[in-house]
C-alpha cells in the first residue's frame, strides 16, 4: 500500500490539536481566524516531517507491514519533501510496533486515523479531530487512543493533557455501543526525551471525562464570547482591553505553535516586560532597562524561565517576516534571498560515474562511501583532491538545488535578493 496522503486534511474550526491553546488563552481563536484568514497556508518543515511519519506508520498498520519499506522513498508533506530515512522509519515502527502490541488480543478493536466531531455536545464552532489509532479492548472495557509525535523541540505531556483527552471523547462518541469504563490516551514520541520514556499514557474513567467535557465546553463558549466581543471593537483602546480581557500569553504560545504569536500584543507585552525591554520613545530603538545580573542565581532562573516564551516569540517573528516577503511586502531592511540546499548528484548514473572516478584515482571505498550509499558529492571531490587527483571528471555529475528562501538583513548579504513574484512564477514552473 502506498503512503496515504495526510497533508491535504482541513482542520476544524476548534481542532483537538488546539484545545491547550483554546483553553489556555480565551482569545486565541479569535484573533487566530480574523488575523489569518487573508495569510498563505504555510506548514513548517518539522510539522511535515511528522506528516510523512503519519502516512507511513497507517499504511503499515493497514497493510501489515513494516516502516523500513519506506526507506529511500520520497514523501511530500504540505511544503517540504523528505526522502524516507532510517529515523523517519524507526519513529513510524516504534509507534507501529506500540499500536500492534496493544491490538493484539483476541476480540480487540482497531480503528486507523478515525475522524471524530463533537457535533452532539452542540459546541458554537464546528469540532473535532483525528485519533490516529484508536482500539477497543473488550477485556478491560478499555478504550485507548494512541497518537504519535514526530516532533522533539517540545516534549508533550500525557496528563493532564486537553489535546489528548478531546482524543478521548472523540473516540467515545465516533464509536457508540461499546462497553467502556475506562479511557486511555497514549502519546508516542520517540524522538524527545522525556523522563518517562518515549511512550507515556494517562488512563482516566468516563464519568471523569464527562467532567472534563463540561470543561471543554465552558471554554468554548467563553471563546466564543470572546469572539462575539472582538467583532465589536471600534478603535486601539478598546483593541487594547480587548486583548488584556481575553489574551492569555505563556509557555502554550511556543508550545502549541500558536499562528499568530509574532504579531500577539499579549505576548509581546509580556516578552518586553520579562526582559525590561522597552523602545526609546525619540528613537525607537529597542533597549533593555537595566543590564541584567547574570551574577544572581534568582535573577538568572527567572530569565531562564521565560527563555523558551521568549524564543518562541521570536521564532514566529521570524516566520511571519519572512511570510510578509513572500507576500511582496518585506520588513524594512530584509530581503529574501535563494536558500541553498545540499548538493546532490543529479541520478544514480552520475553516483556511479563519481564513484567510478574516485576509484580509478585510487581513493579507498571506506573515503566515498556510507555502505551502500555514496558520500556526498562534496565529501567525494575532496577525497579525490587529496590524492591529488583531477576532480574535472566531476563535473556535471552533481547539483545543488535552491530550496526555497531565507529572508536576510539586506546590508548582511551578498547574495542578490529575489522577489516574491519570482518566486511565485518559480512554483508555477514547477
Ligand atoms: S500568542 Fe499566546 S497569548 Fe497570543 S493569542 Fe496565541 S496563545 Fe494567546
Amino acid at each position: 500500500m502506498q503512503a496515504p496522503n495526510h497533508a491535504e486534511r482541513a482542520h476544524a474550526t476548534w481542532s483537538a490539536s488546539s484545545a491547550k491553546r483554546n483553553m489556555t488563552c480565551t482569545g486565541a481563536l479569535g484573533l487566530i481566524l480574523e488575523v489569518t484568514k487573508d495569510w498563505p497556508e504555510k506548514s513548517s518543515e518539522a510539522a511535515d516531517w511528522g506528516t510523512c511519519a503519519h502516512e507511513i506508520s497507517e499504511a503499515c498498520l493497514r497493510d501489515g507491514s513494516d516502516a523500513e519499506r519506506f526507506i529511500g522513498e520520497t514523501l511530500k508533506g504540505k511544503e517540504h519533501s523528505f526522502v524516507v530515512d532510517e529515523e523517519m522509519a524507526d519513529c513510524a515502527q516504534e509507534f507501529i510496533d506500540y499500536v500492534r502490541s496493544e491490538s493484539e488480543a483476541p476480540n480487540t478493536k482497531l480503528w486507523i486515523e478515525q475522524r471524530f466531531h463533537f457535533d452532539d455536545l452542540k459546541p458554537p464552532f464546528d469540532a473535532g479531530g483525528t485519533g490516529d489509532a484508536v482500539i477497543f479492548k473488550p477485556a478491560l472495557k478499555e478504550l485507548e487512543v494512541v497518537d504519535l509525535k514526530g516532533g522533539r523541540g517540545v516534549v508533550v505531556e500525557a496528563k493532564g493533557n486537553p489535546q489528548l483527552r478531546s482524543y478521548g471523547l472523540g473516540a467515545v462518541l465516533a464509536n457508540p455501543g461499546l462497553d467502556v469504563d475506562t479511557v486511555k490516551v497514549t502519546i508516542v514520541q520517540p524522538r524527545a526525551r522525556h523522563k518517562d520514556g518515549p511512550i507515556r499514557s494517562e488512563t482516566f474513567t468516563v464519568g471523569e471525562l464527562v467532567l472534563w467535557t463540561s470543561e471543554m465546553l465552558a471554554a468554548m463558549h467563553k471563546a466564543k464570547q470572546a469572539m462575539d466581543e472582538r467583532a465589536t471593537i471600534t478603535g486601539e483602546l478598546s483593541e487594547e482591553a480587548w486583548a488584556e480581557k481575553w489574551l492569555v500569553p505563556g509557555d502554550h504560545c511556543r508550545d502549541t505553535f500558536c499562528p499568530v504569536a509574532a504579531v500577539c500584543p499579549a505576548l509581546r507585552t509580556k516578552v518586553e516586560a520579562s526582559i525590561g525591554l522597552y523602545f526609546d520613545p525619540i528613537t525607537e530603538a529597542p533597549s533593555i532597562k537595566n543590564a541584567p545580573d547574570v551574577g544572581d542565581p534568582a535573577q538568572v532562573g527567572k530569565y531562564l524561565d521565560a527563555a523558551d516564551m521568549i524564543e518562541g516569540w521570536v521564532s514566529s517573528l521570524r516566520a511571519h517576516g519572512h511570510r510578509m516577503a513572500e507576500m511582496g511586502q518585506p520588513p524594512t531592511n530584509y530581503v529574501l534571498v535563494e536558500k541553498v540546499g545540499r548538493e546532490k548528484f543529479v541520478d544514480a548514473e552520475a553516483e556511479k560515474k563519481a564513484l567510478a572516478a574516485a576509484r580509478k584515482a585510487g581513493v579507498e571505498d571506506s573515503k566515498i562511501l556510507n555502505a551502500p550509499k555514496a558520500k556526498s558529492p562534496k565529501q567525494i571531490r575532496e577525497a579525490m583532491k587529496k590524492k591529488k587527483a583531477d576532480v574535472s571528471a566531476l563535473e556535471g555529475l552533481s547539483t545543488t538545488p535552491t530550496t526555497g528562501t531565507n529572508l536576510v538583513r539586506q546590508d548582511g548579504t551578498i547574495r542578490p535578493a529575489v522577489s516574491a513574484v519570482e518566486q511565485h512564477f518559480e512554483a508555477i514552473k514547477e
